[in-house]
């Protein structure tokens, strides 16, 4: 794993599936934004921190996504650092009961076995109306930026570099992504739609760039969601239930679905789709015979 700087103090590591953005306090002490994956991340993360000689004086997250807070808990016994988040994503991860609030579909035993690493004490809890955060002396300014998870944030280092988070993909991402998740997609679209009025020097996208201006990624981004939208809705055919138009969106995008935590997965993609063109008024909600079915 590589090391890149952004500006100033504000690096990033290069995983290689994302960029995990770091504000350096000094020469020794760092403050992460984000941890990464356990799994696939954690040894190179690792290794890059004991190679340059870091030691991780604080934590700042974007949201609690699974290849975000990987190492979380982790880092913190290790380190004895401080954790600071959204508070509401603060507590979907501070335990197992409710991290199940996000895994809906899971049992506790799976959500335990399989995401039971997420969970983290959260030290430092973000407001939705606070505007700034000051972890060892740093001063970062905070963007709510709320639809891909339900308290995502934005975070802008003392070098004026913004990291986005999730909030956008890069195009390499757009090309490989059959249907990029978001909590609420219309939540997102307006939280996207935010980030014209930033101006900052440098922004970081985690799944994975760099860029010095990023209004033309705004609009690609938005018209990336809203045309996977349409795709979803073109494939409805009549009145259908949920697992209907999943099956047809299987078939249709061609998603291989190999096991219950993938069907869950893809279930929970789709969902804000279907919900999305249901708030555009683009689908109705119709009973069927005791069924819930969605039509055009
Ligand atoms: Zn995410």
């Amino acid at each position: 794993m590589d090391i890149i700087n952004v500006k100033g103090n504000t690096f990033c590591i290069d995983t290689g599936m994302s960029y995990i953005p770091f504000y350096k306090l000094n020469k020794k002490e760092i403050i992460m934004l984000d941890t990464g994956w356990k799994k696939g991340e954690r040894e190179g993360i690792e290794e890059v921190l004991e190679k340059n000689n870091f030691k991780v004086a604080a934590i700042l997250n974007s949201h609690a996504h699974i290849d975000h807070i990987g190492n979380n808990s982790y880092l913190k016994e290790k380190y004895n650092c401080v954790i600071a988040m959204s508070a509401y994503e603060a507590h979907i991860c501070s335990s197992a009961v409710n991290l199940k609030l996000y895994y809906q579909s899971q049992t506790l035993k799976d959500v335990k076995e399989h995401y039971g690493h997420m969970v983290c004490k959260t030290d430092i809890m973000i407001e939705e109306d606070q505007e700034s955060i000051t972890l060892c002396g740093a001063d970062f300014k905070i963007i709510h930026t709320p639809g891909h998870s339900p308290a995502h944030i934005c975070i802008i280092t003392p070098d004026d570099a913004a990291y986005l988070g999730d909030c956008l993909i890069s195009y390499e991402v757009m090309e490989g992504a059959k249907m990029p998740y978001a909590y609420i997609l219309s939540e997102d679209m307006k939280s996207k739609a935010k980030l014209y009025d930033l101006n900052c020097s440098k922004y970081v996208v985690a799944h994975k760039g760099i860029y010095d201006n990023i209004k033309k990624l705004i609009d690609d981004n938005m018209d990336f969601y809203e045309s996977r939208a349409m795709r979803i809705y073109e494939v409805i055919d009549g009145s259908m239930t949920m697992e209907d138009i999943m099956k047809v969106v299987i078939k249709s995008f061609n998603i291989r679905v190999t096991n219950a935590y993938r069907y869950a997965f893809i279930q929970r993609m789709l969902t804000s789709y279907v919900e999305y063109l249901y708030e555009i008024e683009k689908l109705k909600l119709i009973m069927d015979n005791g069924f819930l079915k969605y039509t055009k």
